[in-house]
This record gives structure tokens, sequence and C-alpha cells, in this order.
């Protein structure tokens, strides 16, 4: 983190301006929106500084910056084109601990002003560190559309009602979930709309409905598939119920910057294999999942890809089912569908394939017991999940069962992360391919003629 975003109060405070064109103009202008008592000095005013002066907006110094000028300031703001000027600004400042800012030019810096989205009182800041300013203009304008215009009415609902609720909700975590129903709820569809009257009622009723202990103390448990790997292919849902949990339970597949997208506060319980947990069994996790959400706590189950494919999800649920614990379970893509699209292998094909199988891999007891009639079939692609361990065994099993040694096989590692690598190759080579390459897990298997369009759709790969 090169900075450390803050909000100042400058309320009356005095601030200074060297320069008097456009680009100064519009840091007075934030300035006297955020109350400062703003002096600019230079020798000429634009004409939207003019104006302000003659209004006695602001004061003006006709003169050349001199470091007297800094004397009483909380910060100050270079905006001339003069890069001696702007370079003595920062010196001078700096030298006397002061804020100082030279716009466009983050080294003599030792604060920047964010791109900000004002919907007053809630303000949204975005900041690429001086990095990029375009960059974070783009991600405004999109915020922009996203954060409803009245957004700062219903920062004053909750502002309102602020302490009454305090009151009748003594406990935090009911109280927080209350706030979450309020605001992303009718209540607030009833503010965006200008029913504010409405709104204030509707807010007293849930209240005394949230007040009844019976309807507090449930929790809930979000089965949640988080995708293959890379956070933009999670769903709006997942990313909601993400932000909503007290408590999230993940394993190996859930990539750290999906995990980064859940809610801040929430506790992080490791279940997988591997580390801490020491292969936390099955059973273990399901009970652990229900004593949570008995405890009336948000419970997050984050698996990798979707939960209902080789996820166990079925078993999770049919023990909260069986303990009558309320969830809700949200797909994900998975690897299969993720690896395939980010590696330019089309599952299906009309000249290729016209079904797709998914198995897993894993082995019992060190042998592979697959109906093999049912998965050689021409015209079928078929995927493996967790077939890596298993990877020299599986190639002679489908040769010796009658597929082609010659097959086309692509093994795609650690599919839609930054690290994917895809190696492709034939039912008898792919083993010795893979052996060389120092191969990390999660894998997945793509056997059929459809990888062989993989060299017409490289191009494909490009949008990694
Ligand atoms: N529920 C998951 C699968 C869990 S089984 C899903 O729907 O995707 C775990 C196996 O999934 C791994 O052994 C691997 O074969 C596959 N897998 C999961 N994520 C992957 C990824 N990013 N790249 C390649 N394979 C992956």
């Amino acid at each position: 983190m090169d900075f450390l975003p803050v909000s100042l109060d400058i309320k009356a405070q005095s601030c200074l301006v060297v320069g008097g064109g456009e680009i100064a103009a519009r840091k007075v202008g934030m300035l006297l929106r955020a109350g400062a008592q703003v002096k600019v000095v230079s020798p000429t005013l634009n004409e939207t500084l003019s104006e302000l002066n003659a209004a006695g907006k602001i004061q003006h110094q006709s003169a050349e910056f001199q470091e007297s000028d800094l004397q009483g300031m909380m910060l100050v703001i270079a905006a001339t084109d003069n890069a001696v000027i702007n370079q003595q600004v920062s010196d001078l400042a700096r030298r006397r601990t002061m804020l100082v800012n030279v716009v466009d030019q983050p080294m003599l810096c030792n604060f920047i002003l964010p791109s900000i989205i004002d919907r007053s009182p809630v303000m949204v800041a975005v900041s690429t560190g001086g990095a990029s300013p375009v960059l974070a203009r783009l991600l405004r304008a999109r915020l922009e559309t996203l954060i409803p215009a009245s957004y700062g009415r219903l920062a004053d609902l909750g502002a309102r009602f602020r302490e009454l609720v305090k009151q009748r909700l003594p406990n935090t975590t009911q109280r927080r979930r209350f706030w979450e129903q309020i605001l992303q709820g009718p209540v607030a569809e009833m503010v965006y709309a200008g029913r504010d009257d409405e709104a204030n009622t509707a807010l007293q009723s849930a209240l005394q409905e949230a007040a009844n202990p019976q309807i507090l103390s449930q929790g809930e448990v979000y089965l949640v598939g988080a995708g293959p790997g890379d956070p933009d292919l999670l769903t709006f849902r997942a990313l909601r119920l993400m932000q909503q949990a007290d408590v999230v339970l993940y394993d190996r597949l859930v990539t750290p910057e999906i995990l980064d997208l859940v809610r801040r506060e929430a506790e992080r319980i490791y279940v997988g294999k591997k580390r801490a947990f020491h292969a936390v069994r099955q059973e273990e996790i399901n009970q652990l999942l229900v004593r949570l959400a008995k405890e009336g706590k948000r419970v997050l189950r984050l698996k990798g890809g979707d939960p209902f494919i080789f996820g166990r999800g079925g078993e999770e649920i049919e023990t909260l089912a069986e303990e009558g614990v309320r969830f809700q379970v949200v797909p994900g893509i998975t690897a299969a569908a993720g690896c395939a699209s980010y590696a330019g292998i089309p599952l299906t094909h009309r000249d290729y394939s016209q079904s797709v199988v998914f198995l897993t891999g894993h082995l019992k007891d060190g042998s592979v017991n697959l109906d093999w009639t049912h998965i050689i079939q021409p015209k079928q692609t078929v995927v493996i999940y967790m077939g890596l361990a298993g990877l020299d065994q599986l190639c002679s099993e489908l040769i010796s069962h009658g597929m082609p040694s010659t097959q086309a096989v692509a093994l795609v590692e650690q599919g839609t992360t930054p690290q994917q690598r895809v190696l492709v190759g034939t039912l008898a080579s792919l083993p010795g391919i893979v052996a060389t390459a120092e191969v990390r897990a999660p894998t997945l298997l793509i056997i059929g003629d459809v990888v062989k369009l993989r060299d017409k759709l490289a191009w494909f790969e490009g949008q990694r």
C-alpha cells in the first residue's frame, strides 16, 4: 500500500492553492465544497477563479509564490505549469511537515487526491496511487452508475434511526444484520423513489419484528461455489453472500484473491487437507456447519468450482436438512467449464463432440474402477477431475480399453488463474510431458478431438 486513505476535516481551515488556471480552479472548488478557507496565490486568475474572488469566496494574492505564503496553512496544492515553482512548493512544504500535493506529480506529493463519487455524506474515493489517473476515472465512472444518486439520503436514514436501533437491538451482530436488510431491501428502494416518510414507517415496523427473539436466533449456511480461481468468475450472488458472512469455511481450491473478497471481519476457518486442520474429515465439517449455524451465525461454506460437482455439497446439505438448519446453495463455474474456456477448448462441437462426461480420476485402493465402455465413445469429450496422481494409469487403462493412443489430451494446470498452463499431447505422450513439467495441482484433463481445436483458437488465450 503506497498511500493511506484518510478523510480530512478541513472545515474553516486555511488551505493554499498555488496557480490560477483551470486545474487550480478545480482543486479550489473541491476545497470549498469541503468547507475550507481558500487562498489562491497567482499573478493571474482564470474566469472561474475571478468570479469566486469577486464573490468573496476565496482570498486572492496577485503575486508569485513565496515561502511566507505557507504560513499558517493546513495544506497546499500546487497547480502551476512551472516545474521550478512546483518543486519549490513541495520542498518548502515538506520541510514544514505540511500536507502538499503537486498536481500530476506523485513524487512531489505527500498526499494525493483520489477520484471521488460524492453522495454526501457517503463518499467513495478511487485511487491508483498516482499510477494511472485515467484508470481511476474509468473505475469512478463505473461506480457512478452503480450507486444510486440518492444514496446519501439512505445514509441520512441510517443516521436518523441509529440510536433507536441501538437501543432495541443491543447485540451488534443482530444490529448489523438488521441494517443490511434495511439498506439493501424494500426500505432502501422507498428512499431511492423519494418516499422517505413511507421508508421511516417501514423501518420502524421492521425494527419491531427484528426485536422478536425467535427471528433473531436463526443462523444460516450458504453453500457457495467460488468458481475455478479467477475472482471475475464469481456470481453476483456469491459475492453478496461472501460479504455478509460471519464465518467462512474454505479449502485448498479457494484462491487467496477470492478469499480476500469475503467480509473482512468474518472469521476464517481452513478445513482443507494439509496445514492446520490436518484433514478435517467430512463428518467434522458437516457438524461444524451445524454448530456454527445454531449459534446464530451466517456461515459461508466456500467451495472451489461448483458445490455439486465433485464437491460433496450434497453430503453437507443432507446433514443441515436433518438438523433443521436453513441453507441456500449458490452454483459456481465448474473447473471443466472454466478451464476449457480459458484454454480455448470447446467442450462440445458439432463436428467433433456431441457429448461430454465429467469423471473423477481419484483412485481408490490404487485402482481405477470406471465404466470404460460408457466413457470410450466416439465424438465424446471426457473431462477428468482429480486425475493427476493417477495420470499414468488412467492413460494406459484408456488405451487398453480401446481408445487410440494417438487420442488428443490436454492437461490444464491451475486453470483460469494467472499461473494457468496447458500441456497438450496424446494418451501415449502426455504422462511423459507432465513428468518433466513440474506440474502443480489443481489440474484437469480434457480428452477428445476438441483439444485439437486449440491451435485454431489460440487467440482465445489472449483473454488472460
Ligand atoms: N467442485 C469443483 C471440483 C472439486 S474436485 C468444481 O466444480 O470445479 C477438485 C478437482 O477439481 C481438482 O483435483 C481438479 O481436477 C479440478 N479443479 C478445480 N479447480 C481447478 C483449476 N483451477 N484448474 C484445474 N483443475 C481444477
